[in-house]
């Protein structure tokens, strides 16, 4: 049976694309049915790649920003109602999957829209926002971190002292933080800086995840999970996505199978129930391109797991199942 035959009744799901946000900042139509070779996801390649559920980045800056973003998804999700359809639970997603439409779900990157003003937080919310993470990796106060995240290869001596000077949360993160257990709104910890990372899963009490990066002990980048991080988001019933970055996946010799070895580690380190996928097509340089290299390939991904012994039912949780169950309501 071919990959994309066996993955048929599987439902599809990556956590991470800056689509959106890219062609609103190349000045191209924010309308993933706009079919420009130079991006790496729109309508007939999700389609080919069997995409049931998007997780699409709305806003990392000002508030101005996102109200353009969110209304370009929306109108997007109007003019192709047939195809595409903006969902805010998992069984808005399955309603949407049964109807033949691709699931969008609007997610924010970083607060720093917010102003920390935590009316803002309800108000994405309210237009269907549904996981927010708490900074793009920046430090001070709208960053919601005191110290900017590390970004690029760190050996472990040096990461760890780096936790330990680095100062975490600020007082309005723990404030959003509140109000997003309120919601139940996961958090996603993708950019944080470690310290923060440790005190959001030792307090928060929202659902948390960690939409795209990879395993740190195979790819020693900042970006990258140790395996205690893993085994603490895992037993807090998070869930990681794991990124085709090519810097992300090794750090010499980026390739498909490399990308299997950290969905296997993920696995091995978390167990089934905790690793999806957070491609993070469109959102990193443009001439290192991701592995796969765009969302119809994403079935030579699921065809190499399959070689190399991940079963059906595990993978059908890290396609999809996993993801969409932090959505449920
Ligand atoms: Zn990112």
């Amino acid at each position: 049976m071919c990959a994309e035959r066996s993955m048929e009744e599987t439902l599809v799901l990556d956590a991470h694309c800056d689509s959106l946000i890219l062609r609103h900042v190349r000045g191209d139509p924010v309308d993933l049915t706009d079919e420009n070779p130079v991006y790496q996801v729109d309508l007939s390649r999700l389609r080919k790649g069997g995409v049931d559920c998007l997780f699409c980045m709305v806003g990392d800056y000002d508030l101005g920003q996102s109200s353009v973003l969110i209304d370009a998804a929306y109108e997007m999700c109007r003019m192709h109602a047939d195809d595409l359809q903006i969902c805010r639970t998992a069984s808005e997603v399955r309603a949407a999957n049964a109807g033949g439409r691709i699931a969008i779900v609007l997610t924010i990157e970083g607060q720093k829209m917010l102003g920390e003003r935590i009316e803002h937080l309800r108000n994405l919310h309210r237009l269907g926002v549904r996981v927010a993470n708490l900074t793009h990796g920046g430090g001070g106060r709208p960053e919601l971190q005191y110290d900017v995240s590390y970004f690029g290869f760190i050996a472990p001596q040096e990461r760890e002292s780096l936790r330990r000077q680095s100062k975490g949360l600020t007082p309005f993160a723990w404030e959003a933080l509140a109000e997003m257990a309120r919601l139940r709104m996961p958090v996603d910890l993708a950019h944080i800086n470690d310290a923060a990372f440790w005190e959001v899963l030792d307090i928060a009490e929202c659902p948390v995840c960690y939409t795209h990066g990879c395993c740190y002990a195979l790819c020693p980048h900042s970006r990258g999970l140790t395996d205690e991080m893993m085994v603490a988001l895992a037993a807090k019933g998070g869930v990681m996505g794991i990124a085709f970055y090519r810097k992300f996946i090794h750090q010499t010799d980026p390739s498909l199978d490399r990308l299997c070895d950290q969905f296997v580690h993920a696995i091995e380190v978390m167990g089934p129930d905790h690793v999806g996928i957070g491609s993070d097509f469109d959102g990193t340089e443009r001439l290192l391109y991701p592995i796969p290299e765009d969302v119809s390939q994403l079935g030579i991904l699921f065809e190499a797991l399959g070689k190399r012994g991940v079963d059906k039912v595990t993978l059908r949780k890290l396609a999809g199942d996993n993801f969409l169950r932090i959505l449920e309501a």
